[in-house]
Parts: C-alpha cells; sequence; structure tokens
C-alpha cells in the first residue's frame, strides 16, 4: 500500500523547504524527499562556497596590494587553500546542517533521502517507498552540462562541485566558458595564487551583457595576470605528459592553452532526466525543462515545477520567487505570477556586476524611446575612497514614461546598489522620484540621483 500524503516535495532546493513551512501550516501531511544534499546547489555548489572563497579571494588580494593603502604586510602573501576550503566547508556545513534540521523537526513533514521518481500522476517512489498525494512540487534544479568537446574524456575535467573539493591550488587552471560561473572561479582562482586561462567560444566574455560592460570586465581580470582567449571556435582537449592542452580552434595551433586542470562552466541542464516525468504524463521541452505556465503549474493538475528546472530563472532568489508565487496561489487566494517578476541578478567578480531589467542592446532592439546616464566608478568617491575605481554605472530609463528600463552598476558595492533600482522598478516610479531622494553619504547608492542628472536621449 502506498503511503498516504497530502502533499510530495521532490528536492531540499531554494523552494521546497519554505514551501514545507506553509504547507504543514496550512495542516497539510506532507512527504519531503532529498537524495543528496539539503539545500541543493546553492547552498552546498553554488552560491554559498562561491561566495565564500571570493572573500578569501578579495583578502589575498589587498593583501597583494597593501601597500597601496600604506599598510605594511611583512614578507609575500601566501594562500593556505586547506584553510580556504575548511573555512568554506564550515559555512557550508552549517548552512546545510541548520536546513536540514529544520525540515526533519517540522511537524507533519517526513523527510525520505533518495532518489525520488514517478509512478503516475499522484505516485512517487522513492527507494522501496511508493507515496502518494494529490499535490505534488518538484523542485529538483540542475547540473552542469559537460560538452562533448573532442578530446574531453581524456582529461580530468572538473565542474563546479568537484572544484570546490580542491585541497591544493591548481597551477594552472583552465577555464572554458566566460560567463557568470567560470567568471567567479577564474578570478577566485587567480587571486588564489593560480595561473589562470579563461576559454570562450563568444567573441567576448558575458556576452549577454553589453559589449561596455564586457569590455571593463576583461580589462579588469587582465590587468590581474587571467589570460582571455575569445572566439574559441572548435575547443578541444589533450594530454601532453603532466599538462593538460586545451586548443581553441581545428587547425593545428601552436597557441593551445597548456594547464594542470579544466574547469567546464559552459552551461547547466535541468535534473528532470531520471524522474520518469513520462508516467505522470508532465510535459517538458528538448532540454528537459518541465513546461510550467504563469503561476508554476505543470500540464497535470495538481503538479508544480519550482526553479532551475522550469526554466523560468537560474537564480536562488528566483527559485525562492517560484515559492512565494506557489504559495501566494495555492494559500493566499493571491493570484501572483512569474511575469509580475523583474530580472536581477549579480554577477560575483570584484567588482561585481549588479544588474536590473534591460540591457542597453536590448532597448535598442525593443525600438523604445529611451535616455541614458552613465558614470565610471572613478567619478564616484566611495570608490575611490577603498580605491577599487574599476566599472561604470549606466542607467536606461524610458522616455515617455520616466520609468527605468534596466541598469547595470558594475563597480564595488553595485550589487548592492542595484536594489536602489529595483525597488523603485517594483514602484513603477518614475526615474524623479529617486532624483528627489537623499541618499546616505559616501555610498555608491548615493551617486545614482546625480547620475540620472545626466540623462540624455539614446541615439
Ligand atoms: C557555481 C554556481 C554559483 C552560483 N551562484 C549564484 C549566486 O551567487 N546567486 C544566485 O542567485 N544563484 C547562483 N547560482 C544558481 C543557484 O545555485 C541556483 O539557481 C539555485 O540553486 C536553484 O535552486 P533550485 O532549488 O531550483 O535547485 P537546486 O538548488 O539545485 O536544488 C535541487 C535539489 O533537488 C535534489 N534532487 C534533484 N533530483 C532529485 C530527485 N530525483 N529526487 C530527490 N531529490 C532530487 C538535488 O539533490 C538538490 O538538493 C549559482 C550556481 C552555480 C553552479
Amino acid at each position: 500500500m502506498p503511503a498516504q500524503f497530502d502533499s510530495i516535495i521532490i528536492g531540499a532546493g531554494q523552494a521546497g523547504p519554505s514551501l514545507a513551512g506553509r504547507l504543514t501550516k496550512s495542516g497539510r501531511r506532507i512527504a519531503f524527499i532529498e537524495r543528496k544534499l539539503f539545500g541543493g546547489t546553492c547552498v552546498n555548489t553554488g552560491c554559498t562556497p562561491t561566495k565564500a572563497m571570493v572573500a578569501s579571494a578579495y583578502v589575498a588580494q589587498k593583501a597583494r596590494t597593501a601597500a597601496a593603502y600604506g599598510v605594511t604586510v611583512q614578507g609575500a602573501v601566501s594562500v593556505d587553500m586547506k584553510a580556504v576550503k575548511a573555512r568554506k566547508d564550515k559555512i557550508v556545513a552549517d548552512s546545510r546542517d541548520g536546513l536540514e534540521k529544520y525540515l526533519r523537526g517540522m511537524n507533519n513533514c517526513t523527510v525520505f533521502t533518495g532518489h525520488a521518481s514517478f509512478e503516475s500522476p499522484n505516485q512517487v517512489r522513492v527507494g522501496d517507498d511508493l507515496l502518494t498525494a494529490k499535490e505534488i512540487f518538484i523542485n529538483v534544479g540542475g547540473r552542469a552540462v559537460v560538452p562533448d568537446f573532442p578530446g574531453v574524456d581524456s582529461v580530468p575535467w572538473m565542474d563546479n562541485v568537484n572544484i570546490l573539493e580542491l585541497e591544493t591550488l591548481p597551477r594552472h587552471l583552465i577555464v572554458v566558458g566566460g560567463s557568470y560561473v567560470g567568471l567567479e572561479f577564474g578570478q577566485i582562482f587567480r587571486r588564489l595564487g593560480s595561473e589562470v586561462t579563461i576559454i570562450e567560444k563568444n567573441s567576448r566574455l558575458v556576452s549577454r551583457e553589453d559589449e561596455d560592460v564586457s569590455a571593463s570586465i576583461s580589462s579588469f581580470l587582465e590587468k590581474e595576470g587571467i589570460r582571455v582567449r575569445t572566439s574559441a571556435e572548435c575547443i578541444h582537449f589533450e594530454a601532453r605528459g603532466t599538462d593538460i592542452a586545451a586548443g581553441v580552434d581545428c587547425t593545428d595551433d601552436p597557441t593551445d592553452s597548456f594547464g594542470s586542470h579544466v574547469l567546464l562552466a559552459v552551461g547547466r541542464r535541468p535534473n528532470t532526466d531520471d524522474l520518469d516525468l513520462a508516467k505522470a504524463g508532465i510535459a517538458h521541452d528538448a532540454h528537459g525543462y518541465i513546461t510550467v505556465d504563469d503561476q508554476l503549474r505543470t500540464n497535470v493538475p495538481g503538479i508544480w515545477a519550482l526553479g532551475d528546472c522550469n526554466r523560468r530563472g537560474a537564480f536562488t532568489h528566483t527559485t525562492y520567487n517560484d515559492f512565494e508565487i506557489v504559495a501566494a496561489n495555492l494559500l493566499d487566494n493571491d493570484p501572483r505570477r512569474v511575469t509580475d517578476r523583474i530580472l536581477c541578478y549579480a554577477l560575483y567578480t570584484d567588482p561585481p556586476l549588479g544588474r536590473v531589467g534591460l540591457t542597453e542592446t536590448d532597448v535598442r532592439k525593443s525600438g523604445k524611446q529611451a535616455l541614458i546616464a552613465t558614470r565610471p566608478m572613478t567619478r564616484v568617491s566611495r570608490a575611490i575612497e577603498k580605491g577599487e575605481t574599476e566599472g561604470f554605472i549606466k542607467i536606461l530609463v524610458d522616455a515617455n514614461t520616466k520609468e527605468f528600463l534596466g541598469a547595470s552598476i558594475l563597480g564595488t558595492g553595485g550589487d548592492e546598489a542595484i536594489h536602489c533600482i529595483i525597488d523603485t522598478m517594483y514602484a513603477r516610479a518614475p526615474y524623479t522620484t529617486m532624483q528627489r531622494a537623499v541618499h546616505i553619504h559616501p555610498t555608491v547608492s548615493e551617486l545614482l540621483p546625480t547620475v540620472l542628472d545626466d540623462l540624455k536621449p539614446l541615439h
């Protein structure tokens, strides 16, 4: 006999645990299934460990440049990779353990550890247990794509999971993929002491961003000694003695990059291939992303998909917002929708990139009448005082409605300052509201009203 529950949640990522809290409070008896690490990608192999390591890398860099601040560091700066890892592991473990304890201690929540797959639209198998419920929530996340580059199987490559297990520094790390994940790891390891080469198939790094953003990021990474190889048309690998050779075009190019380690950071795929979606009749696209409507319902009544597996976002905050949307619709009679969400995210290089809404390229393509203002971080007093003047601020507004269309803040504090614009966009307030706000001196946010004084038509 299957064990009966009101709801089943598959995956302890960024939506499932909070949803469990709301569902059990509503009186439901729920089954919660996690096959590996509580907290999923973000806590264990994504946001948390990388940002912990970004912090170690930042300190190493500051120590190297201490003299510029009038601070003397005796002797060469060295990095104890085991200690860097131990610090990161503790931060991760505290978060993961806290979450597991929360779920296991939750009233009306039975936790199952194991791989879940569908048996029918209302039945899920986990090991020997067959569970049944009229509501099923899929929050299974994703994993790194391993492309079939020629020779990739002949070299020991890493992804975002096993690179975090390194206890010694790579002599030379080759990062394949010059986008968000690749750039963060590339700069981390360069600052910790590795040689780093970043290989990107597009003609510039983070090609989803505007060209000036890509150029500025390339510039500050190259100043730190990272080698950037773009337009890598035909990436291939070969073991050469103790080295790994990475070729970037299909000719016998003598300019292969040689490294000791390879990180593949070329995209993600959803963890849906082993869920037996077909047994439940759940629709998905050609890449395995589960098809959902604006309230995250799948095509099968009583089944929802949240987070990275539904292709409606690829971030922790979008996954958490998926939980809010589902809970609001199901429990609060509040018709929140995915399309109410405004795109925003950060890239955690140092300095970081805070982004919201449309890029300048998007705005130009849209044909909207727009105004634009920019300011280099060399003209932001907080950045000058911190000695961190790389990057710039760029803001776009609609010339007719005066509402913000989007912004990029590439610079120290950009990941925080961007929220002034995010909140104004959610408020649907015109930019003139921000111009009349008094921000705190000295901050990066303080300069945003001043930047707006420079708005001029986008030609
Ligand atoms: C290196 C890296 C850095 C990142 N940094 C950031 C950042 O700074 N900010 C940000 O917003 N986002 C960041 N992300 C993205 C972020 O980690 C994801 O968007 C987020 O974790 C998605 O949450 P999720 O709940 O959808 O999936 P996940 O967090 O992946 O959780 C899914 C869970 O489901 C479990 N599961 C899967 N299949 C099954 C099954 N069949 N049965 C049982 N359990 C199953 C998995 O074990 C996992 O625990 C980063 C990602 C990477 C890789």
